[in-house]
């Protein structure tokens, strides 16, 4: 038997070979517009999913350490031994009004709650339909769901349709991301809605992305679509600045996930700070400041699909995320390392994250982003490009 150690570097060594060996790199400064990475290197950051710029808040931040103050750094236990305390309630109130359902329910992580969540609706009798470009939580909540999975090409919903027509299953559920993660792209939400009602399957949406960017008061994109959606999934970890995750709820959903999603059962409660924190976010991100900040993110993402068709880039203005994409691992580090140089940080993305030959620059832009920020990394993709 190898020890772990002979594995590691066995596996790292086939990882650096490939080009997709990956490193820890800690910022040196709060998260924001502008970054410090190496001692001295400030950056432009393209590359946080901070999309209202409130990551870095110091209000949030201020209830954070409030809360933790007052009711300690950790939760002691789960919520359901002894891990609940008044601020995740207070959060899933006001989650519940903002999204206008009768119930919210608090999750650890985006990831927790997709993996929680989909188990609970999708067992071996079930069939789920999920979209080839779906995030890696939903594909691990599928195989965790012991479900027959059935990946349908990215954003068809005729494949959809016709996969529900002619497959039989007790439960059919459809599963998708709302704003695709590392393409920007909307999934086809009313033909997918229509679809499942036509032949009584379930449709379930991960809004990570478009929570507190798209629709009415930033509640997403199936609330800008105005279609009825079964099960959703928003993280309060991107646009809200913190973290966390929550789905919206009826009564007796809410009552089954407390019971059955295993992350909630099984793992320690976020900390109550935590609560704390994210119910100052969701304030600002419902609030006159939130669409004050969703216009500027707006105004910059018109402007930088802009800039990106002059350069003879394609793009599309549908979400806050850009990809350029350029094909194998090597082309995107070296094209990340030229932005860098140019005070331009942009992570290249690659496999597994996206599929083999599709490695990008994955640039992500924010409400903190300044017309000069966006200037100069254009300028920057035109040189290193
Ligand atoms: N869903 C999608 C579409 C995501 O992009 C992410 C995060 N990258 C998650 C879920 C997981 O959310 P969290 O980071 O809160 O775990």
């Amino acid at each position: 038997m190898p020890l772990a150690d002979d594995i590691a570097r066995a596996e790292l060594a086939l990882l650096r070979e490939r080009d997709l060996l990956r490193a820890l790199e800690p910022l040196r400064s709060p998260p924001g517009a502008e970054i410090e990475l190496r001692p001295g290197e400030r950056l432009i950051n393209l590359s946080s999913n901070d999309y209202l710029g409130l990551a870095g808040d110091a209000r949030i931040a201020a209830a954070f350490a409030e809360g933790a103050r007052r009711w300690g750094a950790g939760a002691g236990a789960s919520r359901l031994v002894c891990g609940d305390f008044p601020p995740h309630h207070e959060l899933e109130d006001a989650l519940a009004e903002f999204e206008a359902t009768e119930a919210a329910v608090l999750f650890n992580s985006g990831y927790a709650a997709n993996c929680g969540l989909l188990p609970v609706f999708a067992g071996p009798e079930d069939l789920v339909l999920s979209d080839a470009l779906n995030h890696a939580s939903l594909i691990d909540a599928c195989r965790l769901s012991r479900a027959r999975v059935e990946v349908y090409p990215h954003g068809d919903a005729a494949a959809v349709d016709e996969l529900l027509e002619t497959k039989r299953a007790r439960r059919k559920l459809v599963v998708t991301d709302a704003i695709f993660s590392m393409d920007g792209d909307r999934a086809p939400i009313g033909e997918l809605a229509a679809s499942c009602e036509r032949h009584g399957a379930m449709l379930f949406v991960d809004e990570a992305h478009a929570t507190g960017v798209l629709g009415p008061r930033g509640a997403g994109l199936v609330a800008e679509s105005g279609v009825h959606v079964d099960v959703r999934m928003a993280t309060l970890s991107k646009a809200a600045g913190a973290l966390g995750a929550y789905v919206p709820a009826t009564r007796a959903v809410r009552d089954l996930l407390v019971n059955r999603a295993r992350p909630l059962v099984f793992s320690t409660a976020l900390p109550a700070a935590m609560a704390c924190a994210a119910l100052a976010a969701v304030r600002i991100l419902a609030g006159p400041e939130g669409d004050e900040r969703r216009a500027r993110l707006w105004s910059n993402v018109r402007r930088f699909a802009a800039g990106l068709e002059a350069l003879g880039l394609a793009a599309r203005a549908d979400s806050a995320i850009f990809p350029v994409v350029l094909g194998e691992p090597a082309r995107a580090l070296q094209a990340a390392a030229r932005l860098r140089e140019r005070g331009v940080l942009v992570k290249p993305i690659r496999p597994p994250t996206v599929p083999p030959g599709t490695s990008r620059l994955r640039i992500a832009l924010s409400a903190a982003h300044t017309e000069q920020h966006l200037d100069a990394t254009l300028e920057a993709l035109r040189e290193a490009l």
